[in-house]
Parts: C-alpha cells; sequence; structure tokens
C-alpha cells in the first residue's frame, strides 16, 4: 500500500462485530475500500471478566491494523453491533445472547480506541445503509433492506434516512410475530418471522416435507436420515430442479413475503433488498418471493409493482455502511 506513509483525510473506519469475526474497513471519500482487516471474535470467558472487553479489544486490533495500511489517526470510527442498542451505545437486549444484554459499547470502545469520534449503531441499520449508498438500493428512498440468515437483520430508510426510532430500536423486524401459535422463539414469544424466514426456519420446513416422505433427493443429501436434514441440503436439490426441494423453496418464499407485505403495510417501500446467507440461492428463493408477495400484499393489483432484489454489498455491508455513517456523522 503506497499510502502507508501518508495521512489521509476523508478516510472513515467501518467495524461490525459478527458472530465469528470483526472486520473492518478503511472508506475513502468516494467511498471506496483502501484497506481491510479482521480478527476472529472473541467468545466470552465466563467469570472474572467483564462482558465485552475482550470483543472491544478486538475492535482496537482492527483499528490498529487499519491505522498502519492507511495511517488516518483521525478517522472516524463507525461500529456496528448486533442486538438492540440504545442511543448511548448501551445493547438493551440480545435474545440470541443473553449473556450480553447491559455492554456499553460506547464506554469500552472509547476506553480502547482513544481520541476518535466513535459512532456506534446496530449493525443491519448499517447493513441498510450501505446498500442505500452504494448497492441494490441506491436511488431508492424509501427502501426496506433484510438480512436473512441465521435469524433476520433489517434496516428501514425513509425519506433517504436510516429510520433509528424514538430510542434507537427501529427495524427489529426478524421479531414481527407472524403465528401466535408457532415454534418458540429465544425472545419469549411464538412464532417470531425468524423462526421460518430464516436459514433455521428453512430447515425446519424441509424436516417437515422429509418426515412426510416428499424430500427424497434431500434426504438422500443428508445421509439418509430426515432429521438431519438442513437448509443447504434444500438448496443443493433445488439447483438441480428436484421438485420436492423446489416446492420447500415455494414454502420459505411465501413466508419471507408475509412478512415482507407486513414491512409494506407500514413504510410503503418502493424497493426491498433482500441480503444474507439465504440469498445465495438466488432466483430460487426471489421468484418464489415475488410470486407470494404479489399474491400477499394488500391490494396488489392496485399499486405499483415493488422490486424485490439481492443484495449487492456481501460481508462488508456492516463495516461499509458503519464508515460511511461514522464520517457524516449520521444515525447514533
Ligand atoms: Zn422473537
Amino acid at each position: 500500500v503506497t499510502s502507508s506513509a501518508r495521512p489521509s483525510s476523508g478516510i472513515a473506519f467501518g467495524i461490525d462485530i459478527g458472530g465469528t469475526k470483526v472486520l473492518g474497513v478503511a472508506l475513502d471519500d468516494g467511498g471506496q475500500i483502501v484497506a481491510e482487516a479482521r480478527v476472529p471474535t472473541p467468545t466470552e470467558r465466563p467469570n472474572g471478566h467483564e462482558v465485552g472487553a475482550d470483543v472491544a479489544e478486538a475492535v482496537a486490533a482492527v483499528v490498529a491494523l487499519l491505522d498502519d495500511e492507511v495511517h488516518a489517526p483521525n478517522a472516524p470510527v463507525g461500529v456496528g453491533a448486533p442486538g438492540m442498542l440504545d442511543r448511548n451505545g448501551v445493547l438493551r437486549y440480545a435474545p440470541n445472547l443473553p449473556v450480553a444484554a447491559g455492554i456499553d459499547w460506547r464506554r469500552l470502545i472509547g476506553r480502547v480506541v482513544p481520541g476518535r469520534t466513535v459512532l456506534i449503531e446496530n449493525d443491519a441499520n448499517f447493513a441498510a445503509l450501505a446498500e442505500h449508498r452504494f448497492g441494490a438500493g441506491r436511488g431508492a428512498d424509501h427502501l426496506v433492506v433484510v438480512t436473512l440468515g441465521t435469524g433476520i437483520g433489517g434496516g428501514i430508510v425513509i425519506d433517504g434516512k436510516i429510520l433509528t426510532g424514538a430510542y434507537g430500536f427501529a427495524g427489529e423486524i426478524g421479531h414481527q410475530v407472524v403465528d401466535p401459535s408457532g415454534p418458540r422463539c429465544p425472545c419469549g414469544r411464538r412464532g417470531c418471522w425468524e423462526r421460518y424466514a430464516s436459514g433455521g426456519g428453512l430447515g425446519r420446513l424441509a424436516r417437515e416435507a422429509a418426515l412426510a416422505g416428499t424430500l427424497g433427493t434431500v434426504v438422500h443429501l443428508a445421509g439418509g436420515d430426515p432429521e438431519a436434514v438442513k437448509g443447504e441440503h434444500v438448496t443443493r436439490a433445488a439447483v438441480t430442479g428436484d421438485a420436492g426441494a423446489l416446492e420447500v423453496m415455494e414454502q420459505l418464499g411465501w413466508w419471507v413475503a408475509l412478512g415482507l407485505t407486513n414491512l409494506s403495510a407500514m413504510v410503503d417501500p418502493e424497493r426491498i433488498v433482500l441480503g444474507g446467507g439465504l440469498v445465495q440461492a438466488g432466483e430460487l428463493l426471489l421468484a418464489p418471493t415475488r410470486r407470494a408477495y404479489a399474491d400477499l400484499v394488500e391490494g396488489g393489483g392496485s399499486r405499483p409493482e415493488i422490486q424485490i432484489v439481492a443484495a449487492q454489498m456481501g460481508e462488508r455491508a456492516g463495516a461499509i455502511g458503519a464508515a460511511a455513517a461514522a464520517r457524516d456523522g449520521i444515525l447514533g
């Protein structure tokens, strides 16, 4: 990197605290990535150690690695973290990682990254900002960005701005209840959307079909055991045109669309961007989702067609959005 000796202006750092890695990028004022760094996310030590302190150290390590490459000691730092973060950077609630609740990210990270402006926000909001600025959401000022992975993350853009809500908790779209008598969710209720329209949800739909005997190829891929069927076995069989697997993808698309129509009823987006691991299935998921959406959305024949498209920013979305927000001093 030729710029290593030269102080850089207009650079911002963005960091995404993920389940397995802490990923950072340095973004220049044209939105280009000029450096990247990653370290494994530390697992929490059980006792005698402040929860979150090790992760904050990992964030500091990524900042130092980026600074080695671009030398931007004044670069503001945006940090995206999972869960419900309030406006002071305190993690108020994390259904999938209860031990993390109460972490004061602003204090922990401010302590190990001194002398910089630090902006902390929910990771999905940053990913939505990245898609809106640079990716599949460009040009859409009314936009919903949904990440379909192990769970569901979401960010909502209204009038060109990320919706953060009164307390910072807007966009928790995965925990909209779509079936009050559905399976239990770690949040304490039943039938949340992310129990259906996620990797785990796909696996459950597939196991139900497998036990009903309609998924011969898929069960074969899972080693012959219907209980061992996972989402990836379905997508692998669907790619080959297997009818049973395609039927499960159709069901998954219906559940995805159901939540999307609820969101459309609330925010009236012009475009919906779908990202996350499930969307690697591409049209195998997008096409049934579009069909079911057109069928389920209120007044479907009387409103303009809404675009449902795949995300473009990939695994760096959260980090890129964090850098863009830190540079512009937005969100938070
Ligand atoms: Zn829930």
